[in-house]
């Protein structure tokens, strides 16, 4: 369990000026606010604990855990977390952009290189989980993947002139990459989020001794969970609808049971064969099949941004 709050909570209300609900969930809303501690502007998820399990409390206690363990620029990170009497406060970074998802539906799809720009970003913060935390997220779609909506601005100490020739005005901020305006991605809500390395194997490189093969085949399975999900994040993003899909929820699960999806044409014809190659090691029913993050990162498609990016 987390340490508890270690001021009174009591003035936890008096603390923040909730300005604007920015989501919902089951047990919790997450307001944009402002913070007359930190003086700035938050996020804050506030769980109300009236009529919440006590399995749900400990869910909380250890997505707070979980989050404060974590330090990476494409995961939404824990600035504080409180409590009072009836509340729970997990006051967060600000994510201005909002919900990746949002954005998909205003462009309807995203080109390669805007999807590589943001997927990349993503894959950064699984590796992260995965490799260096032993984190499976478990939850990964559009509606948790947030970003900052920083334009290009150009390093205005930047002169061109023919000395410089062929170089590149770097600017100060992350490019945002084919007119999305989607600067940096960040990854959020822990809410069901694991660990799956066990004390004795914290270290990546560890010797796993005695345990038995299934338990360390069932802890690098349990990552491909985000893997999948991960393919499912890109699929959509290149043609605006998701790789499974059913109205009837038995048949949707059937599909996804046996792997079923299809490069749907006409929307599919335009995308390259080497994004097609990347989800379907992605999309693989096999976990032992699928591509690790490692693996994901060194495929050519992902390999292609340097080059895509002089154009775009
Ligand atoms: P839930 O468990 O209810 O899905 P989330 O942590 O995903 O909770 O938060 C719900 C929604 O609130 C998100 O999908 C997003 O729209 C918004 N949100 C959450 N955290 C932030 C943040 N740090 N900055 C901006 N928006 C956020
Ligand atoms: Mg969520």
């Amino acid at each position: 369990k987390p340490q508890a709050a270690s001021q009174p909570s009591a003035n936890s209300a008096d603390r923040f000026q909730l300005l604007e609900r920015m989501g919902d969930g089951a047990f919790s809303v997450v307001y944009k606010a402002y913070d007359r501690q930190l003086q700035s502007h938050v996020a804050i998820k506030v769980a109300r604990k009236f009529q919440m399990k006590s399995s749900q409390r400990s869910s909380i206690y250890k997505e707070v855990s979980i989050m404060r363990s974590l330090h990476h620029d494409n995961v939404v990170s824990l600035l504080d977390f409180r409590e009072s009497n009836d509340y729970f406060y997990l006051i967060m970074d600000l994510v201005p952009g909002g919900e990746l998802f949002n954005r998909i539906v205003e462009l309807t799809y995203f080109s390669e290189p805007l999807a590589r720009h943001v997927i990349l970003q993503v894959a950064e913060a699984i590796r992260y989980l995965h490799n260096e935390r032993g984190v499976v997220h478990r939850d990964i779609k559009p509606e948790n993947i947030l970003f900052d909506p920083i334009a290009y601005i150009p390093d205005p100490t930047f002169v061109s002139s023919s000395s410089n020739r062929g170089k590149k005005d770097e600017g100060i901020f992350i490019e945002g990459v084919g007119g999305g305006g989607i600067g940096r991605v960040r990854l959020a809500d822990f809410g069901l989020s694991k660990v799956v390395w066990n004390e004795p194997t914290l270290t990546p490189c560890g010797t796993v001794g005695y345990t038995a093969p299934e338990i360390v085949n069932d802890q690098k399975y349990s990552t491909g969970v985000d893997m999948w999900a991960l393919g499912c994040v890109l699929y959509t993003m290149l043609c605006g609808f998701p790789p499974f899909y059913d109205e009837d929820v038995q048949i949707l699960t059937q599909k996804v049971a046996c792997g079923y999806y299809t490069f749907l044409s006409p929307w599919w014809d335009p995308i390259s064969d080497s994004a097609k190659d990347l989800i379907s090691h992605l999309l693989t029913v096999s976990p032992r099949d699928r591509y690790s993050i490692d693996e994901f990162l060194a495929h050519p498609w992902c390999q292609a941004r340097l080059s895509t990016d002089m154009e775009g």
